[in-house]
């Protein structure tokens, strides 16, 4: 019989399995790691896990994570009000504001249209992003989306449900990565680099 690892073990790799592309070994090196830690400092890892439910807010009206106090877009000043990002989840606002390109304003869908994984219109709450719209006189929506099937369902969906509202609706150009010889590029990505095309 196979010696077994203890319940606790058993339950760190199991909770590290829950990460995005972490598998059973690599969680069992994490977990393994975690057992070297000095005491103070697991300690430390564990109270901030139990606090972060209290800690992590979301602003009300975008959708991003709050800081200590106020949301980063909506009450800052600076912020461009005429423009805004549209983006599936949270992380990918960090993802925009690290290209240091764009300074309007976001909001966070929370998700894509997906009848798989039974995410329908009703949950992305567009009737609340309608009305931030036309409260903000919002001028430009730009469609952040994955271009995937979902991305592209939950794009066209938007289209038509803001058909009736005076607004710039622009999606991101898929384009070709850089340095990259075209007999490597997958047909889609051609595709949408062809159809996005700009003139010279
Ligand atoms: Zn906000």
């Amino acid at each position: 019989m196979s010696t077994k690892y203890p319940q606790h073990l058993l339950k760190l790799i199991a909770f590290f399995k829950l990460f995005p592309g972490v598998g059973g070994k690599t969680a069992e090196r994490f977990a393994f790691s975690l057992l070297d830690w000095k005491s103070e400092q697991t300690q430390d890892f564990g109270k901030l896990l139990a606090q972060l439910p209290q800690m992590v807010q979301y602003c009300e009206e975008c959708g991003c994570l709050k800081g200590e106090e106020n949301c980063f877009f909506c009450n800052n000043p600076l912020r461009e009000t005429g423009t805004l990002c549209l983006v599936a989840s949270v992380k990918d606002v960090f993802a925009f504001e690290q290209t240091r390109t764009f300074s309007g304003l976001y909001h966070v869908l929370g998700g894509l249209l997906s009848p798989l994984e039974g995410l329908d219109p009703e949950s992305l709450s567009l009737e609340k992003l309608k009305k931030r719209i036309l409260e903000k006189e919002i001028k430009e929506v730009i469609l952040a989306l994955d271009s995937t099937v979902e991305g592209d369902t939950t794009a066209l969906y938007i289209k038509q449900f803001f058909s009736s509202l005076p607004l710039k609706l622009s999606r991101l150009a898929f384009g070709l990565p850089l340095g990259s010889n075209l007999d490597f590029i997958d047909g889609g990505t051609l595709a949408r680099a062809l159809g996005g095309r700009q003139s010279f």
